[in-house]
């Protein structure tokens, strides 16, 4: 069987060299991450275009996601670092970076009051707080260790303002004239937040899909609403093991991933995968389990960070994950725990995933009964025929979407006439783009045409069956609803 769950690598020191890159998508990446967190524009210019030029070489369709670094705290300068913390010890946290204060941000005193939690470095230091006085508060040290200049923190307890920064403005104007496939934002909170991020998108004179980073409890609390506005999801494992407590993580993991299904949205699930071969050439068994299991909850991309970003092993890492990813694959495939979902029904896209390679209706609600029905039907119809493709036509990518929701066994091309299209839905379980100007023409005519092409990719034999699903007819561009079955009769 083809592999269905993509893989998404982080880009860095470790991979940003073309040659890399080369073999990372020999090796089975699907799409790309550049965590604007780190490294400067014009260093994400640079990767971007070797990345765009190794796609053309490689003729395969390499989206980039940009990830933006989202309203994230940080110690300020240290002069005496590593300063060791004790537990019990009280410390004071204010504007001096001199002297025995902890240096902080200015602007985040005044979003914490006394009993809540400051945690330094992933979590790794945990304080309390006992009182606030001006611009400063006193904590007592709960888990202590050593403090370093500019470390991360999480205030999990308090109610934070999302504030678009500069630097995430900035960063989105980049994207915009980067052509960027996809951004990722840290740290919403609910669909307000993403819908911020939205429009300093449209303002910058862009339109990109954005990915939601589900990290924050309050999203969490505000999971199905985030769903529905987001065009994917990913579970940050990282700064969401910070915010809610660890030992919830695995069993959140499974509800973000079933939410951003009963919505129809991707879900990426992120963070530590194969950690330990960002220095070891194999994984242990329990990250290989975690890769196994993500695919078994049914994400839809797997994505690596450091391990492709700066490990020693980023070529092998990729190889190991597509491997645990194709075993899980063909155990989930012929076993009877299959994901079935009901069919969406009722419900209206919101203009969200805004695919639109001509700027067609995309303020518009979309009314999806008719291409999900006949989308379920279809996959229905597959199973029961064994087609060996499902094709959608998919002008922006909705129908494609819409039948992976039903996880099918036959794999999926998402034929589109738009290259970035095409890039885009690179993001879905099973979907395979296919470039290819939409033939305006009779069914027949384009049935010969997809026959035809698949041929020639040799992604079909003569005597099997296909299914192609499209909007007929094809001149109006209605959406999805007619499905014809096709057996492949070859030259
Ligand atoms: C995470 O926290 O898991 C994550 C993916 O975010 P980042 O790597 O940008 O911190």
């Amino acid at each position: 069987m083809e592999r269905r769950a993509k893989i998404m690598a982080t880009l860095g020191p470790a991979s940003r060299d073309e040659g890399v890159l080369r073999e990372l998508v020999r090796a089975g990446v699907d799409l790309v991450r550049l965590n604007l967190s780190h490294g400067t524009q014009e260093q994400h210019r640079e990767t971007l275009l070797r990345v765009r030029r190794v796609a053309a070489e490689e003729r395969c369709h390499l989206p980039v996601v940009l990830d933006l670094m989202g309203p994230r705290y940080r110690l300020g300068q240290i002069p005496d670092e590593p300063r060791l913390l004790a537990p019990g010890q009280e410390v004071v946290l204010g504007p001096e970076s001199s002297g025995a204060e902890l240096p902080v941000d200015s602007g985040i005193v005044e979003h914490l009051a006394a009993g809540e939690r400051v945690l330094i470095d992933g979590g790794l230091i945990e304080l309390k707080i006992e009182s606030k006085a001006g611009d400063r508060v006193r904590a007592r040290v709960v888990n202590g260790g050593p403090v370093r200049t500019r470390k991360g923190i999480n205030l999990p307890d308090s109610a934070l303002p999302f504030e678009i920064s500069d630097k995430d403005r900035s960063d989105v104007a980049f994207a915009v004239a980067e052509n960027a496939d996809y951004l990722a934002a840290s740290y919403v909170g609910e669909a307000a937040h993403l819908e911020a991020v939205r429009a300093v998108v449209t303002a910058a004179g862009g339109r990109i899909p954005i990915i939601a980073k589900i990290e924050r409890a309050t999203a969490i609390e505000h999971l199905a609403e985030i769903a529905e506005a987001a065009d994917g999801l990913m579970v940050a494992r990282g700064d969401l093991g910070v915010e809610v407590p660890l030992y919830q993580v695995p069993v959140l993991q499974k509800k973000i991933v079933a939410a951003g299904r009963l919505a129809g949205k991707p879900v990426i699930v992120a963070t530590q995968m194969l950690e330990s071969m960002i220095e070891q050439p194999r994984p242990t068994r329990a990250e290989a389990t975690d890769v196994a299991n993500a695919v078994l909850d049914g994400a839809d991309v797997l994505m690596l960070s450091g391990e492709t970003a700066a490990g020693q092993y980023p070529v092998a890492v990729v190889q190991t994950m597509a491997r645990i990813v194709q075993e899980a694959e063909d155990y989930a495939g012929q076993s009877s725990e299959r994901h079935t979902l009901q069919p969406l029904g009722h419900v209206h896209a919101r203009r969200t995933f805004e695919m639109e390679p001509d700027g067609h209706a995309a303020d518009d609600e979309l009314a999806l009964e008719v291409p999900d029905m006949v989308s379920a039907a279809a996959v229905y119809a597959a199973e029961q025929l064994r087609v060996s493709r499902i094709v959608a036509f998919s002008q922006r990518g909705f129908t494609a979407r819409l039948v992976a929701r039903y996880r099918p066994r036959s794999p999926i091309m998402a034929f589109t006439p738009d290259e970035r299209v095409a890039r885009q839905i690179q993001l879905v379980w099973g979907v395979r783009p296919f470039v290819a100007e939409l033939q305006v023409g009779s069914l027949d005519d384009i049935v010969q045409v997809v026959e035809r092409e698949l041929l020639a990719a040799q992604l079909v034999k003569p005597g099997e069956r296909i299914l192609i699903l499209m909007g007929h007819p094809v001149r109006e561009r209605p959406l999805t609803n007619l499905m014809r079955v096709h057996r492949i009769r070859g030259a």
